[in-house]
């Protein structure tokens, strides 16, 4: 059994150790111990005198079969299968040792068959019923050898009589019946301990899985992989809906996992339909049994169409509501399916705490790297983006673009209108810069009423197109004026140009569209020169392609 947390749950109930070897081999020596001490002790109480029966002979091999389990004990370290053998090899001494009591002590009629019984039973329950079974079929045959011994005179008679076939029935049926009691007992009782220790070693996994989790897929397929080894789910999904709010945007998760299958993250969003299983979870806020008679859009959709569901909801601190689905088609009797709605009821309760825990994380994350008066990447996100961007576009010899905005007039409009109103333009335009940049560009305000654009394998071309569209956009910004802005452009491709260099060139040739007269685009010249850029020369001025559409394309 594996006891890595990260590794995957390979174990079925069927191979972890109820008792582990240690403490078995602990309780066999003491109860050896007590036959050493016990077994002269019934000779004694049956003869009553030393003379007739020197203590000796059993006093001396059962202080031989105490230092045999010991050493054997100390050798059980080296690994498993030398620790079976120390609980193996001295039990059956054991019987052996009792057997040679019996005879000492006048056969079947002596009390030591008691002791026999009661060592059947200490092994059921020590060792396992299986081993029960066996050292019950040993104690008969070791038996069952010392009367005929007694019988055939090969070991001389020592006053009771040989092998008689009812007391040997009476002593088999008592011995059987205590190991076959036993066994029936202890293997109901050891597939329930096996559950349940199964199921406690999936828990602690499935905990140590959401300790590391650090994004709410992360934790949904922790889940998912526990409902379905621990839970036995042929399908197992999770559903989270997070909505709008002040923590930020709509979050909506779906992921399924099929089997023996990978978790595949679904394309899902909103809410769940009103009326829909989901949705019907969601607000009971209980565990549910459904059996599917209507179709359901997630049941048809996501869960293979199965007949029967169990659905598991859990909230979001309050933030949201989430729902675990897995099918619970009969595969086994009913006390099954109540232990497996009971773990993945657990398992929900320690997934729940790990949602709410990496939505927090998620949500400061997003705040930490976020503008918080545009909703844009804010300076430090830009520098990271830039660094990633360039570093990419080095390894694929791709090319990069990158634009500063400069608002024009921005201080007359805020002495004019107020920091409201110019607070209120920066929001405008943050949004008009986010709906306007392609998929993958990365947008954001770099200083006061300025704004950059990373364009990942944008030539110069596309950001001039760029540029022209936002100017567009921003002419529709709402505000007390139209707003203008002032770009400066730098292009790049492949390797060799540090982000200060290129940002660098950018800016020089804002501060050209700027002396320029404002409301333009200028464009530094830096595509062939990769290192050592010239700030005067390469900036080249570029009009706007609505000033001189010729040369746009
Ligand atoms: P220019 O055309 O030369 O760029 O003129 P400008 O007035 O825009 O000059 P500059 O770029 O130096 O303007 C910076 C102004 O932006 C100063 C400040 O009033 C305004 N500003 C910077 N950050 C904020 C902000 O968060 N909110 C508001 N309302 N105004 C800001
Ligand atoms: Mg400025
Ligand atoms: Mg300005």
């Amino acid at each position: 059994m594996s006891s890595d947390p990260g590794a995957a749950p390979s174990s079925s109930p069927q191979d972890l150790d109820l008792l582990p070897l240690a403490d078995r081999l602990r309780w066999l020596l003491a109860v050896r111990v007590g036959l050493v001490v016990a077994l002269p002790l019934a000779a004694w109480a049956v003869t009553r005198s030393p003379e007739s029966l020197p203590l000796q002979f059993l006093v001396l091999p059962g202080l031989a079969l105490l230092a045999f389990g010991l050493l054997l004990q100390k050798l059980s370290v080296r690994g498993r299968r030398w620790a079976v053998v120390a609980i193996t090899a001295p039990v059956i001494l054991d019987a052996v040792h009792l057997g040679w009591a019996l005879y000492l002590t006048g056969g079947i009629d002596s009390p030591v068959v008691y002791v026999v019984v009661l060592h059947v039973l200490a092994v059921s329950l020590l060792g396992s019923f299986r081993s029960g079974l066996k050292t019950a079929l040993w104690h008969s045959l070791v038996v069952m050898c010392v009367l005929e011994g007694i019988t055939t005179g090969s070991l001389p008679a020592r006053g009771a009589e040989g092998f008689d076939a009812l007391t040997y029935s009476v002593f088999l049926t008592v011995v059987w019946v205590t190991a076959v009691t036993t066994a029936v007992l202890g293997a109901v009782n050891e597939r329930e301990l096996r559950r349940r220790r199964y199921d406690e070693e999936a828990l602690r996994r499935l905990a140590a899985a959401l300790h590391e989790a650090e994004s709410t897929t992360e934790v949904a397929e922790a889940l998912l992989d526990f409902t379905v080894d621990a839970a036995d789910a042929a399908v197992a999904a999770v559903h989270c809906h997070v909505p709008d709010g002040t923590a930020g945007p709509a979050v909506d998760l779906a992921l399924r996992r099929r089997g023996d299958g990978e978790v595949e993250v679904l394309r899902r969003n909103g809410a769940p339909a009103e009326g829909s299983l989901l949705d019907e979870v969601g607000r009971r806020g209980t565990t549910f049994l459904a059996a599917m008679t209507a179709p359901d859009p997630w049941v048809d959709e996501v869960l293979d169409g199965a007949r029967r569901v169990v659905a598991i909801p859990f909230g979001l601190d309050g933030q949201g509501s989430g729902v675990l689905t897995f099918t619970d088609d009969a595969r086994n009797g009913s006390r099954i399916q109540q232990r497996r709605v009971g773990v993945a009821e657990q398992a929900v309760a320690h997934a729940a705490t790990a949602f709410a825990r990496v939505a927090l994380l998620e949500h400061l994350q997003r705040s930490a790297l976020t503008d918080g008066l545009t909703g844009v990447s804010n300076r430090r996100a830009f520098d990271a983006a830039l660094d990633r961007e360039l570093a990419l576009a080095a390894r694929a010899d791709a090319p990069l673009a990158v634009l500063i905005f400069d608002l024009d007039h921005f201080k007359k409009l805020n002495d004019t209108f107020g920091h409201q109103a110019g607070d209120d333009v920066l929001r405008g335009v943050g949004a008009a810069l986010r709906s306007s940049a392609r998929q993958g560009d990365v947008v954001a305000r770099y200083g006061g009423e300025e704004f950059a654009v990373v364009m990942p394998g944008a030539e110069a071309d596309d950001a001039i197109a760029f540029a022209r569209r936002i100017r567009t956009v921003l002419a529709e910004v709402e505000g007390p004026r139209t707003i203008t802005a002032s770009v400066g452009i730098a292009c790049h491709r492949g390797a060799g140009m540090p982000a200060a260099d290129l940002l660098g060139a950018a800016d020089t040739a804002l501060y050209a569209s700027k002396a320029g007269g404002r409301d333009q685009a200028r464009m530094a010249g830096v595509e062939e020169a990769v290192s050592g850029v010239e700030v005067e020369d390469p900036v080249v001025p570029v009009r706007y392609p609505w000033q001189e559409p010729a040369a746009a394309h």
